[in-house]
């Protein structure tokens, strides 16, 4: 066997919210099951509410399953506490969020820098490493800009900077276009597809078909559940059911008349 490492392995996952006050429980996720390998380029697709970004938040260690195990990198994530968690989300995880998440007040550079401070990198190595990263994004001469001096894909390539900083094993995106136009966003997923091409493992939820049928495997959601896995070419119809099952259930939370 030359199977490459894993890098995800999630066994029977499950996440129940349950809120004070609350008459039902929401089963949020009911017994997943899959691995993501090293160098794969996995798109989550499935409609509002089928538990794409619950998902995304337990495998970014930002939440925890109710039951199930994760490893990540082979390591048992609910075996940490919480600070071992967090230190270990900050060493092995990239986020890249729909709304950039950069903080305004800072410049590029210090978007960069700041999160590196607190990890206690020595301030020439976070020069040097937030240099490196702008650059990957070809963003080397936006360093004293704010983000609102920047374009939206401008902005997103900051983020997108900024999750490669500590070179994470797993690179999760979340609706990473859904807030540009669609030429902005074909350069993002140019970004993205570079990143594949590097090695790097990467998990993006997208509701947008064409995002989708540039990974490599396609993961579709719906209540909880995994409904299809397989190869984007195979996935094409899925993704258009997607839609029609997105519209659907818009519909039927909508209240009759
Ligand atoms: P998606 O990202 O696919 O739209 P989510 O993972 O956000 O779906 O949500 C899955 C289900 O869990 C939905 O029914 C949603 O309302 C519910 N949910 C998500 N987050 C919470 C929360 N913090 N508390 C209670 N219910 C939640
Ligand atoms: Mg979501």
């Amino acid at each position: 066997m030359n199977e490459r490492p894993e890098i995800v392995r999630l066994e029977q996952l499950v996440k129940v919210y349950s809120q004070a006050g609350a008459e039902v429980a929401v089963h949020a996720l009911r017994g997943i099951t899959l691995t993501i390998r090293q160098g794969e380029y996995v798109a989550i697709i499935g409609a509002s509410g089928s538990g794409k970004s619950t998902l995304m938040n337990i495998l970014g260690c930002l939440d925890r399953p109710t039951a199930g195990t994760y490893w990540l990198a082979g390591q048992d994530v609910s075996t940490l506490d919480d600070d071992e968690l967090s230190d270990f989300r900050g060493r092995s995880i990239g986020f890249i969020f729909q709304n950039f998440n950069l903080i305004q007040a800072q410049t590029v550079l210090e978007n960069l820098e700041v999160p590196m401070f607190y990890q206690g990198v020595p301030p020439a190595e976070r020069r040097q490493r937030a240099f490196a990263a702008a650059q990957r994004v070809g963003l080397a001469d936006r360093l004293h800009h704010r983000p609102s001096q920047l374009s939206g894909g401008q902005q997103q390539r900051v983020a997108i900077a900024r999750a490669l900083l500590n070179d994470p094993v797993l690179l999760l995106a979340d609706e990473p276009t859904g807030n540009l136009d669609s030429a902005t966003g074909q350069l993002i997923l140019a970004v993205l597809d570079e990143l594949h091409r590097a090695g790097k493992t990467l998990v993006i939820v997208t509701h947008d078909r064409g995002v989708a049928a540039r990974c490599q495997r396609v993961i579709e959601f719906r209540d909880g559940v995994v409904i299809h896995d397989g190869a984007p070419d195979a996935a094409g119809a899925d993704v258009g059911r997607h839609h029609a099952a997105d519209a659907a259930s818009r519909e039927r939370t909508t209240p009759p008349a």
